[in-house]
């Protein structure tokens, strides 16, 4: 190697100095990025492959849930691991925004409120949803309220404050802000369900919509105009002609029909479709909603599975 004098030795510090600095600026644009995890793309339909519903947005190392379905935060633990993304390492767990309180949404609420907790969360978790939220997670406090003092007078070293509970309710409009995150509400069209809602995330980097449970839905059409990405409910169309007369009067009304979300996006144009809570019956592959929709569009569609990450 050749030798470097002393005014040249400076310039390469300088220049190594500046390099190092560009990459750890660069690291923290990385993790600045806005990430889409999925936690669970399920159903009520146990499938062991699909947790219930559950998307976490993460937004400058903190993680946004939405819906707490079953699994949530073995799933979440799990996405820790294998991506390194340290806002979803459990205890790190700390807001969660409901669309509707059907189980196969919220069966994974008790698990978000508690085991963060156990595993070191001092602050209460922030829940934010309809109305009917605040008495879910009340009960849901009293059920557990054995556990609770427990862990709290008992032998374990316990914080005494991160089993607590920071319930909003929200109501269509603007739901939560902060550095990171703008979240409008928007009411859904999931049948009798009056209080289910569609969130719209808009960070630094990405404005996101979230269906939650819907049928075809204007106002959803609507905030999903020209978004980034949309992550939308689907079922299949030849599924749904397996259906007898009121399992099809209750998806018709309650649920989206591949080619109603095909026409959804040809109007609202957003940057990418990811598909969740899919919903498929009998011998009808679950792939068969994402060529449904393929064969109608143009816009780019995935089918979400458990862990899979968008950007
Ligand atoms: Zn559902
Ligand atoms: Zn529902």
């Amino acid at each position: 190697m050749a030798h470097v004098g002393g005014d040249m030795r400076k310039i390469l510090n300088f220049i190594g100095g500046l390099f190092l600095s560009l990459l750890v600026m660069g690291t923290t644009l990385v993790h600045a990025e806005t990430v889409v995890v999925l936690l669970g793309t399920g159903t009520p339909n146990p499938k062991p492959d699909r947790m219930g519903a559950a998307i976490a947005i993460v937004v400058n190392g903190t993680a946004y849930i939405i819906d707490a379905g079953t699994g949530v935060v073995r799933r979440a633990q799990q996405a820790f691991i294998e991506t390194g993304i340290q806002a979803l390492d459990a205890e790190n767990l700390g807001m969660v925004f409901l669309t509707h309180l059907h189980s196969d949404h919220t069966l994974g609420l008790a698990d978000l409120i508690l085991t963060p907790w156990v595993m070191g969360r001092e602050a209460p978790l922030k829940i934010i949803g309809p109305p009917g939220v605040r008495s879910l997670a009340s009960n849901l406090l009293e059920a557990y309220s054995e556990d609770i003092r427990i862990r709290v007078e008992g032998t374990q070293p316990q914080n005494t404050t991160g089993w607590q509970v920071d319930v909003n309710v929200v109501w269509p409009g603007f739901a939560f802000g902060d550095a990171n995150v703008r979240v409008e509400a928007i009411r859904a069209c999931h049948g009798e369900i009056i209080n289910s809602y569609a969130y719209k995330f808009t960070t630094p980097d990405k404005v996101i919509l979230i269906s939650g449970d819907t049928t075809w839905c204007p106002a959803i059409e609507e905030a999903a105009m020209g978004v980034d990405i949309l992550l939308h409910e689907a079922y299949s169309v030849k599924g749904f002609k397996t259906l007898g007369e009121q399992w099809a009067l209750y998806h018709s009304t309650h649920h989206t029909s591949a080619s109603d979300l095909a026409g959804l996006v040809n109007r609202a144009q957003p940057g990418q479709l990811i598909l969740y809570h899919q919903i498929s019956w009998g011998n009808v592959p679950p792939e068969q909603i994402l060529d449904e929709i393929e064969a109608l569009t143009d816009v780019p569609v995935s089918y979400g599975r458990d862990l899979d990450i968008y950007r």
